[in-house]
């Protein structure tokens, strides 16, 4: 029978195997290691708001895919991460904005939006028009 002090080198021997096995954990190495997810936040470039806290992409430090349904016709879209940069950081889309609107009906809303200002416009002149008459 072995005794307690046998014992514990044996535990001993063991749990020095064992830690010498383990990868040492490098934090450093490891963000380097990690995977890129997509384009990188610029901070900078974000659109001015007066939020207290920041957009999940500013604390992720990345743009990363978002898959959204069509709130119109109901089609799987992904909103890059490209096209998110583009957005928040060229266009200066209010940071809380989303893609809502698959590519197809973004044109066409746009399109409804621009004749209905012509329309608008159209009957303004027209009221001037009438007005000096
Ligand atoms: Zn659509």
């Amino acid at each position: 029978m072995k005794s307690d002090k046998q014992k514990r080198a044996e535990i001993n021997a063991k749990r020095k195997r064992k830690a010498a096995k383990r990868q040492p954990v490098n934090k450093a190495t490891d963000r380097r290691l990690r995977p890129v997810l997509g384009p990188p936040v610029n901070e900078a470039l974000l659109a001015p708001n007066n939020s207290y806290g920041a957009p999940d992409f500013v604390y992720r430090g990345c743009y990363v895919d978002r898959p959204f349904r069509c709130v119109d016709c109901g089609k799987q879209e992904v909103w890059t991460g490209t096209q998110q940069k583009w957005w928040y950081e060229v266009a200066k889309g209010f940071a809380y904005s989303t893609a809502i609107r698959c590519r197809l009906c973004r044109r066409k809303q746009r399109q409804r939006r621009d004749e209905a200002q012509r329309v608008h416009l159209e009957g303004l002149a027209r009221k001037k028009r009438a007005g000096r008459e």
